[in-house]
């Protein structure tokens, strides 16, 4: 049975690439590569429409000879020192830094993420996957009674076999951001990437093994989120699920998990956040590439993008003119370009749903191109240049609903109370920006937004670029239906824990 999961499209000629996306399309379990034959997929370059090869899609006899393999190395692997767990992990993060260059590529065939960026993302993550080898030192219980009649503490206990479902968007992050603080706490892992870039994940197995993780640590099932990931939600042999996705399939996943297991699970979903930019910021000419950035990164395919801009009335025109200035810096093309800032969306999929947001947004809107120099010259592969919607009606569901995709709303307000109800005004509650110096009005912000994170800014010379900030593992909780559980961090690594009560009666 052959299947495909995205149309093909008009074919060009294909980047030269250092990777051969052929040796990636088995899934990984216990150490080696599984061939299943429930049916075969076929990928397209979303930047030329020409295929990169086909997968083997695995179902529910994949998923249980995974979570399998998982459990039974799991014990091994929690009896490891901590020491030697991190020297294991260090193996890992020096081969992610060796494979950059080829994962990046991976990136780039399957999601269209520029190569460059995609690279200078990869090579951040060693770092964070460091940090966490050295965190999992801080994994303790707490004593609460010692007497000569009484002894009794809690101890935090590796959960056991852990599942991670995760989504497309950025391949390699998402992946081990999930596996590396489930493996540090002593955790085997069964993981689904998406249908839409298995490959990367695959990859990432493999140097996973050849790093030192035990045979079954890190296994990677290839499949359908109906099928494959839907199998692992109900599994009763997975002891915690980590889900990463859209909200709707939180919900699904939320609800297979309860219904056929009562597993624990953390969800981590989609967004509709807000950056506030107060008048005193005004000032400062440097902000507007920093606010492209912040919406329109990765071609506004990340959870945390700011979509949603809200500005004061007297300075929309400002804001447009802002916007339309920092474009010309933001080339759209090709993502094996080295020019490219911007690659193309995703998937097929993606670019038709994203063109229907685009289509609202000219129909129903004041509705602005942006000036991003188009380096796509053929058309055919899923590009979007960057606009933004004004003048948006109220109960428009472009300031309602995630669009994954380069469109940004921008709105107005009178006061900070204001801007603050226009902020909270939505279902999510993931993410956040605010742009002033004035300090009353940072703290009055960031304690009544209902957001997971904040980043607050006072110029464009203090801004750091707002990306995923791997080094410093500060932690947070999703509101609302942006999801619950605690990530990153020691609270991160702790979620990958159960605690245990153990009293002494003597
Ligand atoms: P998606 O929800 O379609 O898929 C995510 C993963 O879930 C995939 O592996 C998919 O196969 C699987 N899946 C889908 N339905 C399932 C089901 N019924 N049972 C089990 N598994 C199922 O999301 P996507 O389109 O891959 O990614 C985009 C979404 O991910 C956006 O909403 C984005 O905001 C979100 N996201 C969130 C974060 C975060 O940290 N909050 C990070 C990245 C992406």
């Amino acid at each position: 049975m052959l299947e495909r999961l995205t149309r093909p499209m008009t074919s060009r000629s294909e980047p030269q690439t250092t990777v051969d996306p052929g040796r990636f399309s088995q899934s990984w379990i216990a150490g080696g590569a599984y061939g299943s034959n429930e049916g075969l997929y076929e990928h397209f370059n979303p930047a030329t429409g020409a295929s990169i090869g086909r997968v083997e899609v695995a179902g529910a006899e994949a998923v249980d000879h995974a979570v399998a393999a998982a459990r039974a190395a799991q014990p091994g692997w929690a009896a490891l020192s901590k020491t030697e767990r991190a020297r294991i992990m260090m193996n890992f993060s020096a081969l992610i830094s060796r494979d950059v260059l080829m994962l990046a590529e991976l990136e780039a065939l399957e999601v269209g993420r520029p190569c460059n960026a995609a690279a200078g993302l990869i090579a951040a993550v060693p770092e964070m996957m460091r940090r966490y080898a050295g965190l999992a030192d801080q994994i303790s219980g707490d004593l609460f009674e010692a007497s000569s009649a009484r002894l009794a503490f809690a101890r935090r206990r590796p959960r056991g076999v852990v599942a991670a479902i995760v989504p497309w968007n950025v391949p390699v992050l998402n992946v081990l951001i999930r596996a590396v603080p489930a493996l540090m706490a002593g955790n085997t892992v069964v993981v689904k990437p998406s249908e839409y870039s298995p490959r990367a994940a695959v990859a990432l197995a493999m140097i996973a093994t050849e790093a030192g993780l035990p045979d079954g640590a890190f296994n990677v099932v290839i499949g359908l989120g109906q099928q494959a990931g839907q199998a692992l939600a109900e599994h009763p042999g997975i002891d915690f699920l980590t889900f990463t996705g859209s909200t709707a399939s939180g919900m699904a996943v939320t609800r297979a998990s309860a219904m056929q297991s009562l597993k624990p699970v953390a969800v981590e979903c989609g967004g509709k956040s807000a950056q506030i930019l107060l008048d005193d910021i005004f000032e400062d000419g440097g902000i507007w590439p920093h606010i492209f950035v912040s919406a329109f990164w990765n071609s506004g395919q990340w959870c945390a993008a700011k979509t949603r801009l809200l500005v004061p009335a007297s300075r929309l025109a400002d804001t447009i003119a802002g916007l339309r200035a920092a474009s010309s810096e933001f080339p759209v093309g090709d993502p094996f370009d080295p020019a490219t800032a911007l690659g193309p969306l995703a998937n097929r999929v993606q670019h038709e749903r994203v063109e229907r947001y685009f289509e609202m947004a000219r129909s129903s809107t004041s509705y602005v191109e942006l000036d991003c120099p188009n380096r796509s010259a053929e058309k055919g592969g899923c590009f979007a240049l960057p606009g933004i919607a004004t003048e948006v009606p109220d109960n428009s569901p472009l300031l309602q609903e995630e669009i994954f995709g380069p469109l940004l709303s921008v709105q107005t307000f009178e006061t900070v109370d204001d801007a603050i109800r226009i902020a909270n005004s939505t279902n999510y509650g993931l993410s956040g920006a605010l742009w002033t110096n004035d300090a009353h009005d940072s703290h009055k912000v960031s304690s009544e937004i209902v957001t997971g994170s904040l980043a607050v800014y006072s110029s464009a010379r203090a801004a750091r670029p707002a990306l995923p900030d791997l080094g410093s593992l500060q932690y947070y909780e999703p509101q609302r239906q942006s999801g619950f559980g605690a990530d990153g961090g020691l609270a991160g690594l702790h979620a990958y824990t159960t605690a245990q009560a153990v009293a002494f009666h003597n």
